[in-house]
């Protein structure tokens, strides 16, 4: 989580609101790839921090199942990522701050752990929330 705090404070840099992540190898020895929010930067509404790291991920691996890999993320996951999260076949999500208004993997929604999907990856909340969620009010008080 410290990786994708570090990562999330580099999304300042292009404007973009401080969400970072990262994917950890099957042993957790690993990081595979990280990704910060770059919306802004680039232009792109899918440039959420989630999608750049799996993308980062499988393509650091040579194929698209993520099997086994963890992925650490500083704000719970919105739905397009909490979807690219159950496509990635990732085997456990950790993140740092709930997000009540868009969270879906436990506040608004829990798509992540929908029981009619055939692929449920584990959910671990709160780890450094405190300061997961001091980056994004900093960032936002600082507009
Ligand atoms: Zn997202």
């Amino acid at each position: 989580m410290r990786l994708a705090l570090d990562e999330a404070e580099r999304a300042v840099l292009g404007g973009d609101v401080p969400v970072g992540a990262v994917v950890l190898s099957p042993d957790g020895t690993t990081v595979l790839a990280a990704g910060h929010n770059e919306r802004e930067a680039t232009g792109d509404p899918t440039a959420h921090a989630e999608i750049l790291a799996i993308r980062r991920a499988a393509a650091a691996l040579g194929e698209w199942r993520l099997s086994g890999c963890t992925l650490v993320v500083t704000l719970e996951p919105c739905t397009m990522c909490a979807g690219a999260i159950v496509q990635s076949r990732v085997d456990r999500v950790v993140y740092g701050a709930r997000d009540e208004k868009a969270g879906a993997a436990g506040s608004l929604w829990d798509v992540i752990r929908d029981r009619r999907l055939n692929h449920r990856p584990e959910v671990v909340e709160g780890v450094l929330a405190t300061e997961c969620a001091r980056l994004l009010t900093d960032f936002f008080r600082g507009r």
